[in-house]
């Protein structure tokens, strides 16, 4: 495994970015931050909120995978966002909101 790539099991990608689960650092490449930001996303479109404890770092052979510890099914998500639109004006390919504003 060479010092600057990807830890994501089966990807070779360069690594542009360390993120921590449980004190330990990985790296990984823009996809695979992309889709721990998008699990995150996910995670607060339907539960109001996401912290990265709720994805967990699963090791397979020598390398990771990282899944999400709160269900997260896509008719439920789909669902969530819809109602989200009318009030909290998300576009539509862009979801980046974490935490929630809305209670005042
Ligand atoms: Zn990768």
């Amino acid at each position: 495994m060479s010092e600057h790539s990807c830890n994501y099991v089966n990807c070779q990608n360069r690594a542009s970015y360390i993120v921590t689960f449980d004190g330990r650092h990985y790296q990984l490449c823009k996809t695979h931050f992309r889709r721990v930001v998008n699990a995150m996303t996910k995670i607060a479109v339907i539960y109001g909120n996401s912290k990265l404890e709720d994805l967990k770092v699963r090791k397979e052979r020598g390398r990771i995978r990282i899944v999400s510890t709160r269900k997260v099914s896509k008719e439920k998500f789909l669902k969530h966002l819809e109602r989200l639109k009318k009030y909290e004006g998300v576009k539509k390919r862009y979801v980046a909101s974490f935490s929630k504003t809305s209670k005042s």
